[in-house]
């Protein structure tokens, strides 16, 4: 990166030293940094999600931070806590436990609430149950997904990496609510 010369003359004079060190760190460090924070988080994030059938890689491919701001004129203080459970989901594949009380966070319940199925996984409440339709159907989704999508397109409506402020927001009450009323009636972790 930098040559002889660069070297020399720097050592004279403090500019020149601030001009290459702040190349370096820009030119070098940051490039290596941010490589080795992609490889791993391809490592982490080819982890497949039993409970969604997908890694979170397949909904998130690009590693990105972004804040939350764009759904803060839609959501009021009490949502923000389905916007956690609805991350917290798209992260573990998992239900949501500890969030409320629960004393661990487990991939399958042992029986559905509402249809008695056993061993439940957190797609069944989202997608299959009968026993969730009429909460889907009073959902603000109801415009942009169906259940009766593929099982694949129907998981990436719901958690494949920002659509727009409003489907973000209602993708996230939607979820949040489902499993805080299925936890709230499941029997307790
Ligand atoms: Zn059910």
């Amino acid at each position: 990166m930098a040559q002889g010369d660069d070297l020399t003359r720097a050592r004279g004079d403090a500019k020149r030293r601030k001009v290459l060190v702040t190349k370096y760190k820009t030119q070098v460090v940051f490039p290596a940094l941010c490589s080795r924070d992609d490889a791993e988080f391809h490592r982490a994030s080819s982890k497949f999600l039993l409970g969604l059938g997908v890694t979170y890689h397949d909904l998130v491919p690009q590693r990105f931070s972004e804040g939350w701001d764009w759904l803060l004129p839609l959501l009021n203080v009490e949502d923000w806590k389905l916007v956690k459970v609805w991350a917290f989901t798209r992260l573990t594949g998992k239900w949501p436990a500890t969030l409320v009380g629960g004393s661990e966070n487990v991939a399958t319940l042992l029986q559905c609430p509402r249809c008695h199925q056993q061993h439940i996984a957190v797609l069944h409440s989202l997608y299959s149950c009968v026993g969730t339709l009429a909460d889907f159907l009073d959902s603000d989704l109801m415009p942009y997904v169906s259940r009766q999508f593929p099982i694949q397109c129907f998981v990436a409506s719901l958690f494949h990496s920002s659509v727009s402020a409003e489907v973000d927001a209602a993708r996230a009450k939607f979820v949040g609510r489902i499993f805080l009323r299925i936890l709230s009636e499941a029997a307790p972790l």
